[in-house]
């Protein structure tokens, strides 16, 4: 099954994608994920879009579907994959679509994760991850089980992404509604859109979204 997870910066796309990876054995593909690994390594492309992603613009259309049509192609694809943070422009969800049709496959089901701007800023500015395996918590709302210690490897570093203050979140999500919501009625027309309540706590997202899988 091929998913996509559409939805603003902060509406809980990472959290409940790691959640499928986990359930289902989907290949998870995060493209912020994979544009701060380039920038971090400063790669070709990473200098290209280290600029533009500081601001909390959106990266050229070209540069992301090269990254993702090479991606998608690797092994563990093949038994199918969650979509988080891309297609978020109609020319990369056309692009997707020829890309995918090209090699006999589709996507199966789009989730939207619905949720208020209000709540936004609160939840991206209070995001904050293991640095040493990359494992998400929120001062808030998925605090570690022991105060400083991770979870899932028991590093004692934490990192915050340098897009998640409150200034630069309300770039991205202005570029979400802008960019990214006229993706819907694509979708929707295909007849491959489901839409969740993202206000919801964590589980039950996962439940609205296991129920809409289940319709797929
Ligand atoms: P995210 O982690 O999904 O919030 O992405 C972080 C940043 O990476 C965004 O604010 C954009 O600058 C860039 N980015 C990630 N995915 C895309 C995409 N599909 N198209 C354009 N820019 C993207």
């Amino acid at each position: 099954m091929n998913l996509i997870l559409l939805g603003p910066p902060g509406c809980g796309k990472g959290t409940q994608a790691e959640t499928l990876r986990e359930s289902r054995g989907l290949a998870w593909l995060s493209t912020g994920d994979m544009l701060r690994s380039a920038v971090a390594s400063g790669s070709r492309i990473g200098r290209k879009v280290k600029a533009v992603m500081e601001r909390g613009d959106l990266v050229s259309d070209d540069v992301m579907l090269e990254m993702i049509a090479e991606r998608i192609g690797e092994p563990d694809c093949g038994q199918g994959f969650v979509l988080d943070g891309f297609p978020r422009t109609t020319v990369q969800a056309e692009g997707l679509d020829r890309m995918l049709e090209a090699a006999g496959r589709r996507i199966d089901r789009v989730v939207e994760i619905r949720v208020d701007d209000d709540a936004l800023v609160e939840r991206v500015s209070g995001r904050f991850s293991c640095a040493a395996c990359g494992a998400g918590y929120h001062d808030r709302f998925r605090r570690p089980k022991k105060d400083g210690v991770c979870d899932n490897c028991g590093g004692t570093e934490f990192t915050r992404r340098d897009d998640d203050r409150a200034e630069t979140v309300k770039t991205r999500l202005a570029a979400y509604h802008e960019r990214t919501e006229p993706l819907l009625p694509y979708f929707r027309e295909r007849g491959v859109l489901a839409a969740v309540d993202g206000m919801a706590p964590i589980d039950e997202v996962r439940r609205e979204i296991d129920a809409a899988l289940r319709k797929a």
